[in-house]
């Protein structure tokens, strides 16, 4: 037998579960205030809670949060209970230190649940942190000081831990926005959420603008079009790129399905005093709550440093696989590139194809125009390459003055076609160098093309390898297929 304290606003709730409880042997005491119940628990601690989530006054958290607080009940087992299993009861819940979340339509899980606390003391939560003013707790100074741990320290301490954490593993800024608005819809309905990244010069990293968008399927062009007006994202230009300036937008069925909204809250995002962009959140048919505003406030203060790691990461990243004089990818990035893109979908690249070029005579280059010449030209070569390649393919420099290009979806017929487009335009391009002159170049091009599904990225450019010095001894600028 257990002493339990029963709390609810709702007599006939507090009667029905009464019943229950006394039937399994429990002694109960019913209380319908939450204040009333902080009292009685502080003074004589009960073996449980069982307490209403949401009530009028001092809900069921906001009691769960002081009996933590004190060290008189900090150990009590508390039981919430709700009428809904809605996810913001749950996120509450969670953070409140309840020991266990149970709705009102499973009384059966209620009394297991107590059956196995107050048979156990070992499954009580470890003592929350104490308060940091330990007193003691009278009757007129309770209401006063549970409002006080609502309003400090559930929901802001537990927002901003939450916007916080998100740096220690989202790692790339998609990662990042999902995080986040996973914890957004726990606490608000939103009609949509969105992130605009700003493009502030903030050394070493030169951050993107990119535009991050969270709403329902439904809503996926009306939310777009909202999010990019209030925070001032120009949509794609018709010829750009199709990534370029595109919003990455999570759709499903956790925001709010609302015909209308009311205007948006947009607050900027900084680290220290760098800017580092804009959230704007639209809010849902009744308008923005009090709570909506809190959210977004605190995930506005607290974002900046998850964005900035964010950046950082992505900029080391970008570096780690990037060929500094050009730009281009360098040769480890170009195989692992090729691998992550053939482990995602091998139908994709097949039929494949090979280059591998190199520029014919740059030594003589280097040594009677000098090594930056050299590099001009080097430079020059990637432009070339880059231009001709789609978006599809893949460039590197594989090393000095050696260049991949790898096709996908190119058997060799359409290989030997983009192999002579490209000799043709190294050979017609002017390489401007740092003297202002001009130069020209010719390069030897090896063809490799898989002759099956089951093609080795390391046997096709060493194929392409040895097609290529072919093309060296029959006499440079020219292409000769493996
Ligand atoms: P071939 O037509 O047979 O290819 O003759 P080549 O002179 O191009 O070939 P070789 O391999 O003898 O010379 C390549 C030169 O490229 C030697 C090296 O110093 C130079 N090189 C490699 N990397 C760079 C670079 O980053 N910048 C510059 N300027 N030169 C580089
Ligand atoms: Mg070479
Ligand atoms: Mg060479």
């Amino acid at each position: 037998m257990a002493r339990i304290l029963l709390v609810d606003d709702s007599a006939s709730a507090r009667a029905l579960l009464g019943v229950r409880l006394r039937d399994k042997g429990h002694e109960v005491e019913e209380v319908a205030h939450a204040a009333d119940a902080a009292e009685i628990a502080l003074s004589k601690p009960p073996d449980a809670v069982v307490t209403d989530l949401w009530m009028p006054g001092i809900s069921g958290l906001q009691l769960c949060r002081l009996l933590r607080a004190e060290p008189a009940t900090s150990t009590v087992p508390v039981v919430l209970l709700t009428a809904s299993d809605d996810r913001r009861s749950r996120f509450w819940a969670r953070h409140a230190g309840a020991t266990a979340y149970v709705t009102k339509t499973e009384i059966d899980r209620l009394t297991d649940v107590l059956g196995d606390l107050t048979s156990s003391p070992k499954t009580r939560p470890p003592p929350a942190p104490s308060s940091p003013n330990p007193q003691v707790v009278t009757r007129g100074n309770v209401q006063e000081r549970l409002s006080q741990l609502l309003d400090a320290s559930l929901f802001e301490s537990t927002i901003a831990g939450e916007v916080r954490a998100l740096s220690q593993k989202a790692e790339e800024l998609e990662q990042l926005f999902a995080d986040l608005s996973a914890l957004a819809c726990d606490v608000a309905g939103y009609r949509w959420l969105a992130l605009k990244t700003d493009s502030a010069p903030a050394p070493p990293v030169k951050y993107t603008t990119r535009l991050f968008i969270h709403t329902t399927p439904d809503l996926k062009e009306a939310a777009e079009r909202e999010a990019r007006d209030a925070l001032d994202v120009a949509p794609p230009p018709e010829r750009r790129k199709p990534d370029e300036g595109d919003a990455f937008i999570i759709a499903d069925k956790r925001a709010v399905d609302a015909e209308w909204s009311s205007p948006p809250i947009v607050l900027p995002v900084k680290f220290g005093t760098v800017p580092m962009g804009h959230i704007a959140f639209g809010p849902s048919r009744r308008g923005a709550s009090n709570d909506d505003r809190r959210l977004i406030q605190m995930m506005a203060n607290e974002l900046g440093g998850p964005l900035r790691m964010a950046a950082l990461v992505a900029e080391a990243r970008r570096l780690a696989s990037t060929d500094t004089l050009t730009g281009l990818l360098n040769r480890r990035a170009f195989v692992e590139r090729i691998e992550k893109a053939r482990a995602a979908s091998d139908k994709q690249l097949f039929p494949i194809s090979m280059l591998l070029l190199d520029v014919d005579h740059f030594k003589k280059v280097n040594d009677t125009l000098g090594h930056d010449a050299g590099d001009a030209v080097l430079q020059g070569v990637a432009r070339v390459l880059l231009s001709i390649a789609r978006k599809s393919d893949f460039v590197a420099r594989w090393g000095g003055e050696e260049f991949v290009l790898c096709l996908t979806s190119t058997a060799e017929a359409g290989g030997r076609i983009a192999a002579e487009r490209v000799r043709r335009a190294i050979a017609d391009a002017r390489y401007e160098l740092p003297n202002g002159t001009e130069h020209r170049a010719t390069a030897s091009v090896g063809l490799a093309s898989a002759e099956n599904a089951a093609w080795d990225i390391h046997d096709l450019i060493g194929r392409a390898d040895k097609a290529m010095y072919s093309a060296k001894h029959r006499g440079r600028n020219r292409v000769e297929t493996a």
